[in-house]
C-alpha cells in the first residue's frame, strides 16, 4: 500500500463524509469510521483502493485500542487524523440532566483524547503526521450548549498542548473551528431557530460540509509542517463577534 494513510471518525455522514471524500480524492487512503453502519455505504463509494468502513465508537477506550491495531496492522504509517465524530444534547442548563452533559463530554472530548493518544504514539514514533480537531465555533458560547460549548473549548486546549508535545517530531495539530453547517445535525433545528441562526451571520448563508472538508484537506497537507496549534474558523464570519 503505497497511498498515505487517513482516519476520520463519525465519517458516514454530515461533515465528516465530505472530509472522507475530500482526503480520498486527494489520495489518501480514508478509515471511515462511525457508529452507523452509514460509514460502509461511503466507503463503497470511494472505492476499495480509496477507503474501507471500520465501525467504532470512538468513546470507547477498548474499541479505539482494536481500530488502531487494526490500522497498523494494515499500514506501515498513520498519517492523518481527523476528529471529526461529536454530538449535541441541547437544552438551557437548568433543564440539562448530568446524563446531558457526560454523554456530550464523553463522545466529544474524551473520544478525541483517545484517539489523539493512540495516534500520538504512532507519530511521534514515525516523526511525521498531522491531526486535525474538529472543534465548533460554539466553544466561545452558545446559550443552550453549556455541555457542547465546553467539550469544544476542551477540544481547542487539547490541540493546543498537544501541538505543544508533537512539534518537535513534525508532528502538526489543529483545529477547524465550524459555524452552522447544513448537515443531518442541523437538519433537525426548528425552522425559526435555523433562521434566527442565519441571520447572526455576516454571510446570512449557511455553510456545506464541502467547506469545512477544504480547511481540513489544507491543514492535512504536507505543506503546512509551519502551522500546528492553531484554530481555522469556517464559519461565515460570525466568530468576529462585532455587529449583526
Ligand atoms: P452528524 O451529521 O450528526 O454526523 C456525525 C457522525 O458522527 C454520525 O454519523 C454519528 O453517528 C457519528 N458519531 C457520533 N458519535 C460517535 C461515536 N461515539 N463514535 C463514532 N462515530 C460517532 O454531525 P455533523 O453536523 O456532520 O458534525 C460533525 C462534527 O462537526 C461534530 O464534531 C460537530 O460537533 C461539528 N460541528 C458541526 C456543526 C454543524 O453546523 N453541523 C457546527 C460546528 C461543529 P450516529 O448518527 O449513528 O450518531
Amino acid at each position: 500500500m503505497t497511498k498515505q494513510t487517513a482516519i476520520v471518525s463519525g465519517a458516514g455522514k454530515g461533515i465528516g463524509k465530505a472530509i472522507a471524500e475530500r482526503l480520498a480524492a486527494d489520495g489518501f487512503f480514508v478509515y471511515i469510521v462511525d457508529l452507523d453502519i452509514e460509514g460502509e455505504l461511503v466507503a463503497g463509494q470511494l472505492g476499495k483502493d480509496n477507503a474501507t468502513f471500520y465501525q467504532a465508537d470512538i468513546s470507547d477506550e477498548s474499541q479505539v485500542l482494536a481500530l488502531f491495531q487494526a490500522v497498523l496492522a494494515q499500514h506501515r504509517a498513520l498519517d492523518v487524523l481527523v476528529n471529526n465524530a461529536g454530538i449535541i444534547r441541547d437544552h438551557m442548563i437548568w433543564n440539562m440532566t448530568t446524563a446531558d452533559f457526560d454523554a456530550v463530554i464523553r463522545v466529544n472530548l474524551k473520544g478525541a483524547w483517545l484517539m489523539c493518544r493512540e495516534a500520538a504514539k504512532i507519530m511521534k514514533t514515525q516523526q511525521s503526521g498531522r491531526i486535525v480537531n474538529i472543534a465548533s465555533r460554539a466553544w466561545l458560547g452558545n446559550r443552550g450548549q453549556t455541555n457542547y460549548s465546553a467539550s469544544k473549548a476542551g477540544l481547542i486546549g487539547l490541540t493546543r498542548s498537544l501541538a505543544l508535545e508533537l512539534g518537535k517530531y513534525h508532528v502538526c495539530v489543529n483545529a477547524v473551528a465550524p459555524g452552522l453547517i447544513d448537515t443531518p445535525l442541523t437538519q433537525r433545528l426548528k425552522p425559526e431557530i435555523l433562521e434566527q441562526l442565519l441571520q447572526a451571520q455576516p454571510t446570512k448563508t449557511i455553510g456545506a460540509p464541502e467547506d469545512v472538508a477544504h480547511a481540513v484537506a489544507f491543514l492535512a497537507s504536507a505543506k503546512t509542517n509551519f502551522i500546528t496549534g492553531q484554530t481555522i474558523y469556517v464559519d461565515g464570519g460570525k466568530s468576529i463577534g462585532a455587529g449583526i
